[in-house]
């Protein structure tokens, strides 16, 4: 550390010039996080010193994650689920495992998740010592149905369904999983980080949520398609009380029980996501979401009349592709099995579809 601090002109300076190395939204196709809408940008500085690790203090910021448990649990047709706002996907995964692990003691646990699932459950199995059983892909690249019931046994303390997979954008056959988990009394925890705000708003999509009886609990992430600031995810749990499971003394807070897994917590963000669902509403979040999915569709289209196929069709805005090409200047990402995957975010324009479009036709001559 410096002595003697440095002014703020010089300190704004250096920041101004480190920022302009980090590369912004515009030719970036491979990320799930997006430019935050204004009022969440907003409304994340009105509450910027809101601590949810002690919410007696903050009774304000309290309410406002109860109003966005309540508007998500609706959204996912459960307007009583119990919840909190978590730092993201990671940590809803983590957190309902943990759940899991606590409802069904058994001494050698295991979970039973799809191939495409999310490297937060190797981190989250790591951490609560669990065995990652998977289940591989079917031909659509979903969770094979017929191979599930052979991975479970006694001491499967939890089932994992995908809303969205990260790598093509599908749903697991996740009202199976529900038929499994009630049928063998086994938790289900749906992981729609990216889809809980992409599937609700697309006619006809899979059904993942609380209408299936065997759900126990969802991740939804607002940080991705809510357009919120980072840190926002949310945890919903179909019944409030098994959060008891999780709960701690808190002997020196305003608070004397506490079963999130950050102490600390951001109230900003959680400011921040419900002011995007207050704001947009139902019929803001179904034109963002219509412009997205027609995004994609205008990819692949693009992207098959220039003889690079489309791996499988997506149930969200995530599309990956055969195409071994490199383009230079676009951040675009691979799958783990080497496919091309874009992810047409609102930061990804129909502007920029058409121009990344020319530039790969470009490249294949
Ligand atoms: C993004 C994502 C995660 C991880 O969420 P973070 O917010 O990055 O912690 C987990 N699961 C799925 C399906 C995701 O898309």
């Amino acid at each position: 550390m410096r002595k003697y601090g440095c002014s703020e002109e010089e300190l704004f300076s250096f920041l101004s010039s480190v920022k302009g190395r980090d590369l912004g939204y515009n030719k970036v196709l491979s990320s799930m996080c997006t430019l935050p809408h204004p009022v969440a940008v907003k409304a994340h500085n009105l509450f910027i010193e809101s601590n949810l690790g002690d919410p007696g203090l903050f009774s304000g910021s309290m309410s406002l994650e109860n109003l966005l448990v309540e508007r998500l649990g609706t959204l996912m047709h459960h307007p009583a689920a119990g919840g909190y706002g978590t730092s993201g996907g990671t940590e809803s995964n983590l957190q309902a495992l943990r759940i899991a692990k606590s409802l069904k003691k058994t001494s050698s646990p295991n979970i039973v998740v799809p191939a495409s699932a999310h490297f937060s459950f190797d981190k989250a199995c790591d951490i609560l010592s669990l065995e990652m059983r998977t289940v591989p892909y079917d031909e659509g690249y979903r969770m094979d149905s017929g191979q599930i019931e052979d991975k479970i046994d006694k001491n499967t303390i939890c089932l994992v369904g995908i809303a969205g997979t990260t790598e093509y954008g599908v749903v697991d056959p996740i009202s199976h999983l529900s038929d499994l988990a009630e049928e063998r009394d086994i938790y289900l925890h749906v992981d729609a980080a990216f889809g809980g705000l992409v599937l609700p708003f697309i006619e006809n999509s899979p059904v993942f949520d609380f209408r299936l009886p065997g759900v126990s609990s969802i991740s939804i992430d607002p940080h991705k398609m809510g357009l919120s600031t980072i840190p926002s995810g949310c945890l919903l749990v179909k019944d409030e009380n098994m959060f008891r499971e999780l709960g701690v003394d808190t002997p020196y807070l305003t608070v004397n029980r506490e079963y999130t897994l950050h102490g600390t917590r951001c109230g900003a963000a959680v400011a921040a996501a419900v002011s995007v669902i207050e704001y947009l509403g139902t019929e803001g979040f179904s034109s963002i979401i219509s412009e997205c999915m027609a995004n994609t569709q205008r990819l692949i289209s693009g992207m098959e009349r220039l003889g690079y196929p489309l791996v499988v069709q997506p149930d969200v805005n995530v599309a990956a592709f055969e195409c071994e090409i490199n383009l230079p200047g676009w951040v675009i990402s691979r799958t783990r099995a080497g496919h091309m995957r874009i992810v047409p975010m609102p930061h990804v324009t129909r502007d920029i579809i058409e121009t990344f479009l020319t530039e790969i036709g470009e490249a294949n001559v």
